[in-house]
């Protein structure tokens, strides 16, 4: 389930060789001995390479150098200018109840709707929510970037006590984040499926809209529900062909929700 989310997919890797307990680290590059499975990608910035995993081969050899958590791009090769999904990550301060980021994702996916747009939702396996909308690639990174940013903003702007639009630690108190900064070029964000280096080894599992209601934390879910999926709970995402139309930017841009 998780390769079509992988395939073609500059990643970085959180890597854990002593224990998830342990200090890990984050690596954007293949190591010298890491082949198997694992492709060179160019692009975003000029000389950089990146790299991407090519199925099941490549998950082995992540594996096998300890990487736990995987975090990927927005795009895909060979085609990295043009993003392939919105992130909308909701990042709840301490104090702020998960019944109120599952209420913000919702909030989101109807604001979307009215732009044209499904979307589906992601446990991000920590303390917050994923929202995201496939693109079919019509749209660049700075659309997208001006398309996001509008909307948290306007957000942010109706709903004051509830959300804020800059990362700023102080202003989130009580209030959800809504950072709309994974829809960069090279910015990354975990991928569905994904098990996190956080106690307990929690997964990032994508869920149905219905079936988010009675979800309890963003990191209720391990590899054994995922294991245990018998359909794809986003039903249509990788058939879903939308992109921001340019009335759907100007309208949030002159901030309309
Ligand atoms: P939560 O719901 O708890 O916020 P999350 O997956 O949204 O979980 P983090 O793991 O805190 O959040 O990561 C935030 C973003 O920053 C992710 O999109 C990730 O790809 C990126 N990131 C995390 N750690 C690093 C790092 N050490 N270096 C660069 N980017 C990172
Ligand atoms: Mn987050």
């Amino acid at each position: 389930r998780m390769l079509p989310h992988l395939a073609s997919r500059p990643v970085s890797f959180l890597r854990a060789p002593d224990g998830i307990d342990h200090p890990t680290f984050f690596q954007r590059h293949a190591l010298p001995d890491m082949t198997a499975g694992i492709v060179p990608v160019s692009g975003g910035k000029p000389g950089k390479v990146y790299v991407a995993l090519e199925g099941i081969e490549g998950l082995i050899t992540a594996a096998q150098f300890s990487v736990i958590e995987l975090h990927g791009w927005a795009a895909r090769t060979p085609d990295l200018d043009h993003p392939d999904r919105i992130i909308f990550d909701l990042d709840p301060d301490e104090s702020v109840l998960f019944t109120a980021v599952k209420t913000a994702a919702v909030e989101i996916r109807g604001v979307l709707e009215a732009a044209g747009l499904k979307s589906w939702p992601l446990l991000s396996g920590g303390k917050g929510i994923h929202v995201i909308a496939p693109l079919d690639g019509r749209n660049n990174w700075d659309e997208v970037e001006r398309f996001t940013q509008g909307l948290a903003r306007i957000l942010a702007t109706l709903s004051r006590e509830r959300y804020v639009a800059v990362a700023t630690k102080a202003r989130r108190k009580g209030r959800i984040f809504i950072d709309y900064l994974r829809n960069k070029s090279s910015a990354t964000a975990i991928v569905p499926y994904s098990i996190r280096a956080r106690p307990g080894a929690p997964v990032a599992l994508p869920v149905g809209w219905a079936a988010l209601a009675d979800v309890h934390a963003a990191n209720a879910m391990h590899p054994s529900d995922a294991l245990a999926l018998k359909v794809d709970p986003w039903d249509g995402f990788f058939e879903c062909a939308q992109a921001i139309s340019t009335a759907a930017l100007a309208g949030i841009e002159n901030g309309l929700p």
